[in-house]
């Protein structure tokens, strides 16, 4: 096994390709890595692998960097940048040539393509033949272009202790001669990995399973080097709910989706990516600082888990609920505000503080949040929804003028003066106090629910409550 085992500091890394926004199934993939590190005291380390020079964007770098730094997954130094390692991949390669561990091959690309349609033609598997294996490069026309490839093992068979998927074997008949340096110098991708790997000391490679066969491949060439193997640990892809590959109509968006259009909390996020993959008992519910403590390569598990956005949901509920009313505020101000069309004076900014105990609790996310406390901030006459117009018809309107006459009496606007006058009002007429909070809560919210009617009274304050109401009771006024 990799010579990491013991006692030696434990290194893991994330490699992302900045090809695209950092997807839920990179962002698990992190997730795993860093919570390694934490728990072993080792190092985590971030690697953008910006080696495709024309698939990698800035702005998917950016994503990737706020991505990670909004779930609270904190790398340790600098982010390393592959393709500015160039220089030392092609060394390497320069050193296995010198070694007699690497070749160069002088094959045309017409020369490659005739192999492969033979191959083809007789049903053979697709493999570089080896060709320029043992030939001498004084055979190559005098300046022809070559690449440098790895010559791999031909005989035997590798196996991978993974840590997740089990001993896995592989013969090495299967595996070619891969390339190390294209005809113009640059390294490929493989050899890229290896190298930085190797370089940034990695011991544990903690990663997707579509990965599992270029570990044989990789090993091939850290073998071939005389390093240090990493321990590997390759984990099951992220399925859609219904088992297919996940698309994003499966929730494979980028992180920023579920941090801005869902309006889901990172630690909810986290929480639920653990869970996805990695188990602990029966718990579901798993603290960052629980999951630090706990989290361990054996509680991977070996089928591809499937994704749940109703797990998801709830979980973000929770967390909604853990939140302290501060930083929720903090978090739905941004979504209030341009729901409304204006921003919030400093004293809206305090209702919506003093608001959150009673909205938190009936919302899923900051969207829901959000829209909780808009009735707080709507300017007179506030407008209704179709149910709660409804809701103000006919004897309803009798209750609410009584509501009004009892509220606008009430001494100290506390919420257990306010409900003792609507209960009052109940009595006196003979109905349960439901039939006077519906219209009391239509006329003051616009809304069929919203929380607990005497706790909106209190919120809205003794002129704005007894305004609404007027508003419903003399609508020609209010229009
Ligand atoms: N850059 C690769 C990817 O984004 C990961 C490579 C690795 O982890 O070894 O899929």
């Amino acid at each position: 096994m990799g010579a990491s085992t013991g006692t030696s500091p434990i290194v893991t890394r994330f490699a992302p390709s900045p090809t695209g926004f950092l997807h839920i199934g990179g962002a698990r993939t992190a997730l795993f890595n860093w919570l390694y590190a934490r728990h072993t005291g080792g190092t985590f380390l971030l690697r953008i692998e910006d080696t495709d020079r024309v698939r990698s964007t800035q702005p998917a770098i950016e994503a990737i960097l706020d991505g990670l730094k909004w779930l609270g997954i904190d790398w340790d130094g600098e982010a390393v940048f592959q393709f500015a390692r160039a220089e030392r991949h092609a060394e390497v390669a320069h050193e296995l040539l010198a070694r007699g561990h690497a070749y160069k091959c002088f094959a045309t690309a017409e020369e490659l393509e005739a192999m492969r349609a033979e191959q083809k033609a007789k049903g053979l598997p697709l493999r570089y033949d080896g060709r320029w294996r043992d030939r001498d490069p004084s055979e190559a026309p005098e300046g022809a272009p070559f690449v440098v490839r790895l010559k791999a093992p031909r005989e035997g068979a590798v196996t991978i202790e993974d840590q997740v998927q089990g001993a896995v074997t592989v013969q090495n008949a299967e595996l070619d001669d891969m390339v190390l340096l294209r005809s113009d110098g640059t390294p490929t991708y493989m050899l890229a990995v290896v190298v930085d790997d190797h370089d940034m000391g990695v011991t544990h490679v903690i990663r997707g399973d579509d990965h599992l066969n270029n570990a044989f491949r990789q090993l091939a060439l850290i073998r071939a080097m005389g390093w240090p193997e990493p321990v590997y640990a390759h984990v099951p892809l992220i399925h859609g709910a219904d088992g297919a590959k996940l698309s994003k109509r499966h929730g494979a968006l980028g992180v920023e989706a579920y941090r801005d259009e869902m309006g889901l909390l990172p630690e909810a996020v986290c929480n639920y990516l653990l869970r996805l993959g990695w188990g602990h008992g029966d718990a579901e519910i798993i603290s960052r600082e629980q999951a630090i403590e706990w989290f361990d390569l054996a509680g991977i598990g070996r089928s591809p888990s499937r994704f749940d956005f109703k797990k998801l949901e709830n979980l973000n509920g929770h967390y909604m609920r853990e939140t302290d009313d501060a930083r929720l505020a903090e978090l739905a101000r941004p979504r209030v505000e341009p729901l409304l069309g204006r921003d919030l004076s400093v004293g809206e900014s305090d209702l919506l503080l003093r608001s959150m105990p009673f909205i938190k609790p009936r919302a899923k996310d900051l969207l829901e949040l959000a829209d909780g406390a808009l009735f707080l901030f709507r300017t007179r006459p506030i407008i209704m929804d179709e149910k709660a117009a409804s809701l103000l018809e006919g004897h309803a309107l009798d209750l609410l003028a009584a509501a009004h006459r009892a509220l606008a009496a009430v001494g100290s606007w506390d919420a257990a003066s306010l409900e003792a006058a609507v209960r009052d009002v109940a009595d006196a007429s003979g109905v349960g106090l439901g039939k006077v909070a519906q219209p009391l809560r239509a006329a003051l919210t616009g809304r069929t629910t919203s929380p607990g009617i005497f706790d909106v009274l209190a919120l809205l304050g003794r002129e704005e409550s007894l305004g609404r109401l007027t508003d419903r009771l003399q609508p020609a006024a209010a229009e």
